[in-house]
């Protein structure tokens, strides 16, 4: 459905990562993994782009997306934007989606991959889902982990939900995982990893890596879904 709306919150969430939100009208239905077009407006020029929900189902009375800054002309419009601001949405749309149908999901996030996986996460506690989730989050560095008090509320509320934050650059102080994703920490995380279907989502260049690494693992490409938040750098 399209239809226009004003800005109701902005939510700051890392240095470079803020979340938007809008009313939710009554008749938007959507699955948690879908996204929407978003089309703002620079001075009389209209922009859109696309993004996930970051918003879960469950919460009825927003939606919201949220969107990693680069220097280019939307980020620049978005990062003006002020609540009350006028925004155009047309929604829902994708199939990368999950609402519990499979009993074991992995989910491999690259930085501002993890949007759709916050609100599958949300989703999942809500309703009390039996599927066992194992996310893995790859951040660059602590800073710029988003979401990480809603996630961890999600783990809380859902003993079925595990969460691997895993940093490139770490602090000393950082007790988890130091890295990037790799084959041998799924293996180690989930020694019954072929039971798993893999979700990956990310600038392009991190999906293609996931993608493989899944593959490498011995998965069939059946037991692999890929979303490409295109429009990033590779
Ligand atoms: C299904 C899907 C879901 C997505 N969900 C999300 C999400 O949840 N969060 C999110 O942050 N993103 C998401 N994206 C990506 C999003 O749609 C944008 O493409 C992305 O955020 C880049 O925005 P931008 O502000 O850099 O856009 P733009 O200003 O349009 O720039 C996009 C690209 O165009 C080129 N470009 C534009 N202007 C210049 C310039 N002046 N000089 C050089 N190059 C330029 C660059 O390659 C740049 O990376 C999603 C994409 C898809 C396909």
């Amino acid at each position: 459905m399209k239809f226009e709306a004003k800005i109701s919150e902005i939510i700051p969430r890392t240095a470079d990562v803020t979340s938007f939100r809008f009313p939710r009208p009554a008749e938007l239905t959507y699955k948690p993994g879908q996204f929407f077009f978003v089309t703002i407006k620079q001075d009389v020029k209209e922009l859109q782009h696309h993004f996930s929900f970051s918003s879960s189902p469950t919460e009825q009375s927003y939606n919201e997306f949220t969107k990693k800054y680069t220097d280019h002309e939307y980020s620049l419009a978005l990062k003006a934007a002020k609540v009350e601001d006028w925004a155009r949405i047309d929604a829902p749309y994708g199939q990368f989606t999950f609402e519990g149908e499979h009993p074991k999901v992995a989910l491999l996030a690259g930085g501002i991959g993890i949007t759709p996986f916050v609100s599958m996460c949300k989703y999942a506690a809500e309703k009390r889902s039996d599927a066992k989730i194992a996310l893995f989050y790859g951040c660059r560095t602590e800073g710029d982990i988003a979401f990480k008090q809603e996630l961890e509320a999600s783990a809380q509320q859902n003993q079925n939900l595990k969460l691997h934050l895993v940093l490139n650059q770490a602090s000393p102080e950082w007790k988890g995982t130091t890295g990037i994703i790799s084959a041998d920490m799924i293996r180690q995380e989930l020694p019954d990893f072929k039971e798993y279907l893999f979700y990956c989502c990310g600038p392009p260049g991190m999906v293609t890596a996931m993608g493989q690494l899944v593959e490498s693992i011995g998965l069939p490409k059946a037991q692999l879904k890929l979303e490409y938040f295109t429009g990033y750098p590779q």
